[in-house]
């Protein structure tokens, strides 16, 4: 059997795997229109920063690794277009400029996403860039040391647009951070966090302009000099990164395989597309959502690599469906780690769901434990169905890395498990670690006594 997967981040490179692990004789062709293969974006601060020291090791597989691996890896061609009726794609070679048909027996496609263009005014200007991928890696890395760069506005306060702020603040810069929303994070984190992290970024030289979108860029010399706020704030910046969404990369795609009226792949849970033999895993598709049971819009690699296998597992003849998942997502703002998982007060009423949510204040580890030697407050949020009791997610925020613990909230949220079963699960105790009772313990015991 021959098998075609498109793209060489996180979904292809995890169906590659796979059925390199379950069937290794399938002849596979792996293509990656880019010059290079399996960037990690998600690797994208630690190589800004300094930690991960060249951009080359932020990725998981090498051309020749995988060629010794049995797999043919197309670096710098491109698939156009797609025959299904002919099981064939079309490649662009880009290394010499030709052309071929190819056959497959299942394809696998990954096409992901790219940063959203806002389509305002002065957007043309120099200095204007976007934080995904090894080419913006390599450019934003310049700018961190360029000392023409004062000021650095960063459009968009997801996970993206926090990542970029905190690189330029660690670089000395002064960082204007211009959001819709009125918190920042406000997707992934409840006020209760966010009023927290939004001062400790104020404390870093970091800004916030909640409750506005940018309207215009102004420059000087074709480079940008000002981001101007729907407000009508006047934000100086010598740099600019936008990291307001992103959009499927599917308009090549449009009367081929069925998309839907954002331009996402449509699949089903075994990741086919309207055409049986294509699969369609990543970013340019929807993941099915544990709490609600629905498809839902979540970028992550972690689900990428999620529907990669699942749809390597299916191409091979498994039966295999996608596991719903809770798109639980982990982050540090300068001395502050958090996470959270499944559906929030702040993102409640975009699922149409109702919620009831504890909160408690915890130490790390026993109290009589000082702070310089590992332990700190802890704040956690429960949420979950004032009906059922269902569990639907949680938030976690330390000094301290409590972040595991969002994990185990979405196995919770997956299993459908209730605020009785979290409250007297058995979690271990050892001073060096945690309290005899874990946080999640104690949040679910106060959740009982408020639903009473
Ligand atoms: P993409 O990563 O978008 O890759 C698609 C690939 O396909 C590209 O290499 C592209 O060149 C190639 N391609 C496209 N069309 C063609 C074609 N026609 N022919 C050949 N090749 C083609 N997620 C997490 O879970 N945790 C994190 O910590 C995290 N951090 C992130 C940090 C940043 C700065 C960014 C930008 C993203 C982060 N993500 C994180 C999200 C994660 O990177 C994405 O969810 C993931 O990369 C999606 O993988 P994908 O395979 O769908 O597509």
């Amino acid at each position: 059997m021959k098998v075609i997967v498109l793209g060489s981040s996180h979904g292809g490179y995890d169906a590659v795997r796979q059925i390199l692990s379950d069937a290794p004789d399938t002849e596979i062709q792996w293509y990656e229109k880019g010059d290079f293969i399996s960037f990690l974006s998600c690797g994208m601060q630690l190589y800004l920063e300094g930690v991960v020291k060249h951009v080359n090791d932020v990725s998981y597989a090498k051309p020749d690794q995988m060629h010794k691996a049995g797999v043919d890896v197309f670096v710098k061609q491109e698939i156009s277009a797609i025959d299904p009726a002919n099981h064939s794609v079309h490649v662009l070679n880009h290394n010499d400029g030709s052309e071929r048909d190819e056959h497959y027996d299942k394809l696998i496609i990954s096409p992901g996403a790219n940063p959203a263009s806002l389509g305002v005014k002065g957007e043309d200007l120099q200095n204007i860039y976007k934080m995904r991928g090894r080419d913006w890696a390599i450019k934003l890395k310049e700018k961190t040391v360029d000392p023409d760069v004062k000021n650095v506005a960063v459009i968009g306060s997801g996970y993206i647009g926090i990542e970029a702020a905190e690189v330029f603040a660690k670089a000395g810069m002064h960082v204007s951070i211009i959001e819709f929303n009125e918190r920042l994070l406000g997707t992934y984190l409840d006020k209760e966090f966010t009023d927290t992290l939004t001062k400790v970024m104020k404390d870093h030289n970091v800004d916030f302009y909640g409750n506005q979108g940018v309207a215009e860029y102004k420059g000087e010399d074709d480079k940008v000099t000002t981001a101007i706020t729907s407000k009508g704030n006047e934000i100086p910046a010598d740099l600019v990164i936008e990291a307001a969404g992103i959009r499927p990369n599917t308009k090549w795609l449009d009367g081929i395989v069925d998309l839907d009226d954002h331009g996402f792949i449509k699949n089903n849970e075994y990741m086919q597309t309207s055409e049986p033999d294509i699969y369609a895993i990543g970013d340019a598709t929807l993941v099915p959502f544990a709490p609600t049971g629905e498809k839902s819009v979540i970028a992550l690699a972690t689900n990428a690599r999620r529907e990669g296998r699942t749809a390597a597992m299916n191409a091979l003849g498994q039966e295999h469906a996608m596991v719903p998942v809770s798109g639980s997502s982990a982050l540090s703002v300068f001395d502050y780690k958090f996470a959270s998982t499944g559906i929030k007060e702040g993102t409640a009423s975009r699922f149409g769901v109702k919620t009831q949510s504890t909160t408690v204040t915890d130490t790390f580890r026993p109290p009589f434990i000082p702070d310089k030697a590992g332990n700190a407050e802890v704040l956690f949020k429960l949420t979950y169905n004032p009906e059922t009791h269902e569990i639907l997610g949680g938030q976690v925020m330390s000094k301290q890395d409590a972040t595991q613990n969002m994990n185990t909230i979405s196995l919770a949220i997956q299993a459908h498990m209730k605020v009785e079963d979290l409250a007297y699960a058995d979690f271990f105790f050892q001073p060096g670690f945690d309290r005899p009772w874990n946080i999640m313990n104690v949040v679910a015991q106060q959740a009982l006594k408020d639903l009473k």
